[in-house]
């Protein structure tokens, strides 16, 4: 398994779609917004669009560390 790569679903039409790590930095992720008052303010936002044809939906993956 490649550290560097995670399966999420689309929110909209549950595809799986492959997105990349954008770093080492930020090992965990959320299609939620992380809440500053659980202490993490250095998050990663990066834009992830459906692959499934009839969806195409864009929504955002965050990156963040604990
Ligand atoms: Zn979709």
């Amino acid at each position: 398994m490649c550290m560097g790569k995670v399966v999420v679903s689309c929110p909209k039409c549950k595809s799986k779609i492959q997105i990349t790590r954008p770093d080492s930095g930020h090992p965990f992720w959320s299609t939620n917004k992380p809440e500053k008052d659980e202490g993490i303010t250095d998050i990663v936002e990066q834009s992830v669009e459906c692959k499934n044809q009839t969806c195409a939906s864009k929504f955002l993956i965050y990156w963040f560390d604990k």
